[in-house]
């Protein structure tokens, strides 16, 4: 199956997507840990976005479109991705659907974990004290969670009105989300 887990900066998504891959054999396909990796290998790439990372922006659309198709395409990926961190706009939804399709692939879930903006502040500072993520402090968390805020909507309604979204309490601890996210799983595994 291939799962979309939505939500702001700091919502969970990391965390709950690595449960999920282990538990279920899937493969977490992190759209920002893939750009991390561009810049911490200094590749031509990675030279050209790390401004636009550590400033909280979003990288242009073609260019993560890029990056996803080589991990849609590969055959033994097929219908195990976990998409984390993409889409995180409508026309990326769009391209999501058409990459799938090219490849005979669709989309069975998609996981939406909702947190305040209190939450993503104290997550993410928690984080950087563990991670050192260049992007991690609280101006480039608040400017991302806007910018969650402000492209998140339709990619929402369009879920929506095709019947694959569920939304999850991010408040809730670890465990308590692990257990929510195993039941919707397990309940269109058949
Ligand atoms: P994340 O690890 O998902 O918080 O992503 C970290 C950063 O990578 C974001 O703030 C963006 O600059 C970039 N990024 C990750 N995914 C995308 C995407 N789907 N579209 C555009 N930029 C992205």
């Amino acid at each position: 199956m291939n799962i979309i887990i939505f939500g702001p900066p700091g919502a969970g998504k990391g965390t709950q997507s690595k449960f999920i891959e282990k538990k279920y054999n899937l493969f977490q396909l992190s759209t920002g840990e893939l750009l991390r990796n561009e810049i911490k290998n200094k590749t031509q790439l990675g030279l050209e976005i790390s401004s636009i990372i550590n400033s909280g922006d979003l990288v242009s659309d073609e260019i993560v479109s890029k990056l996803i198709e080589k991990y849609i395409s590969d055959q033994k990926n097929k219908q195990r991705l976990i998409f984390d961190g993409y889409p995180r706009n409508i026309d990326q939804a769009k391209n999501l659907d058409n990459l799938l399709k090219k490849y005979n692939q669709k989309i069975d879930i998609v996981l939406k974990l909702s947190v305040s903006l209190e939450t993503v502040k104290k997550r993410i500072l928690e984080r950087q004290s563990q991670e050192k993520r260049s992007d991690d402090n609280e101006l480039t968390a608040i400017k991302r969670f806007k910018t969650y805020e402000q492209s998140s909507q339709p990619v929402l309604d369009y879920y929506k009105e095709s019947n694959l979204l569920k939304v999850i309490n991010g408040e809730a601890t670890i465990p308590e989300i692990n257990i929510e996210i195993s039941g919707l799983i397990e309940s269109i595994k058949g």
